[in-house]
């Protein structure tokens, strides 16, 4: 089981000098001031998989941890948790009831990787199916191909015997997207770069007013689990930014991007500004960190500092010269250490082991 200590308390603590601190047996100092989290069999995942449970008892988590202990393959035990965010409208960020494009039509990308099998599938702007990672994996199962997009995703879907719903906003995802509308003023779009302006600020209004959370404005599932033989597998699942322009694939969907797996090293997945993921593809860069011998945290760590580095157009930039946004990864290799790390602020993420589940604080760049 993971302990508490981050490695900022880790270091005001004094531990980081080497004084006696008694470590659990899963977590253990590799030099200085660096805390390893390690367990085995592990589930990580955003903070939302240990939050919705879908009218069931369980949480993504912990039912991806019970499925894979119960002998269910990796990354199907990995899908039926996501399916819980997916098909929870509580989760307004995932699925069902996901927050809606600028046109009020919810569209989902998704994306999934077997680690032992190399394999992977990916869908981008599907519209009507509640559960896109299960579209995901059916193309990954079903076709030569590992991305389908748009109208055509759909069809492959209703192909594979899946519904297809004309809407799939909630009452509650359509009143918020009325909001967002009601709050734009058409004299106030002069041009096409202050509408994308004015759009981005009346939902960072609503987000500061308490509409919407910001997780969800954002928002997004990345899961990935270790399993006791070190089998990887991982999948993001996503409404993508809300109120985005119709037609809009972020990082979720793209492999590289906001998940990557490599069963022979681990996996890493990602949640908030897809476009720093599409720039950097940080989500392969930091299981190549892995490969070269980081540690899931100090790739993690090395991802950001690229995103961070590479972000350089004003508008996305804070009066300290960095990054505005937020983005955040979700790591582990295949020995079970792993770790959540943040660009911005503060949070935590969701991890399940034997000692069951629990929130995990992030390591954060800024
Ligand atoms: N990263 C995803 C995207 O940009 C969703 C999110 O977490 O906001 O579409």
């Amino acid at each position: 089981m993971s302990q508490r200590l981050s490695r900022r308390d880790f270091m005001k603590t004094g531990a980081a000098a080497g004084v006696g601190l008694a470590l659990p047996r899963d977590v253990e100092a590799t030099a200085p001031a660096v805390i390893v989290r390690r367990s085995r069999p592990v589930v990580v995942s955003s903070r939302n998989g240990h939050v919705y449970r879908h009218d069931g008892t369980l949480t993504c988590v912990e039912t991806v941890f019970q499925e894979m202990t119960g002998g269910t393959d990796i990354l199907d035990s990995v899908l039926e948790g996501v399916k819980i965010n997916e098909l929870d409208p509580g989760d307004a960020s995932v699925g069902y009831g996901g927050l809606p494009n600028g046109d009020g039509v919810v569209q989902l990308d998704a994306s999934c990787m077997h680690g032992p099998r190399k394999q992977a599938g990916s869908v981008a702007c599907l519209e009507g199916v509640r559960t896109p990672s299960f579209v995901a994996r059916a193309v990954m199962a079903n076709t030569d191909h590992h991305l389908l997009v748009g109208p055509d995703a759909q069809r492959f879907a209703r192909n594979m015997g899946f519904t297809i719903e004309d809407d799939l906003n909630s009452d509650d995802s359509r009143d918020r997207w009325l909001e967002w509308r009601r709050r734009i003023d058409p004299s106030r779009w002069p041009g096409e770069e202050d509408r994308e302006r004015i759009g981005f600020l009346s939902g960072m209004e609503m987000v500061e007013e308490g509409l919407i959370d910001a997780e969800h404005y954002w928002g997004t599932i990345n899961c990935n689990a270790v399993n006791s033989q070190g089998e990887v597998a991982g999948c993001t699942t996503t409404s993508g930014l809300a109120w985005k322009i119709p037609g809009r694939v972020g990082d979720s969907p793209i492999l590289g991007a906001g998940l990557y797996v490599d069963g022979e090293v681990g996996a890493a997945g990602s949640t908030g500004r897809g476009e720093a993921n599409l720039f950097n593809l940080t989500s392969f860069l930091i299981v190549e960190n892995m490969r070269r011998g980081m540690s899931p945290l100090d790739a993690g760590m090395e991802g950001l500092r690229r995103i961070r580095d590479n972000t350089v157009e004003r508008r996305l930039l804070d009066e300290e010269g960095n990054p505005s946004f937020n983005v955040r990864f979700y790591v582990v290799n295949r020995e079970g250490e792993y770790a959540g790390v943040t660009l911005r602020g503060e949070g935590e993420y969701a991890v399940c082991t034997e000692n069951g589940p629990e929130f995990a604080p992030f390591e954060a760049l800024l």
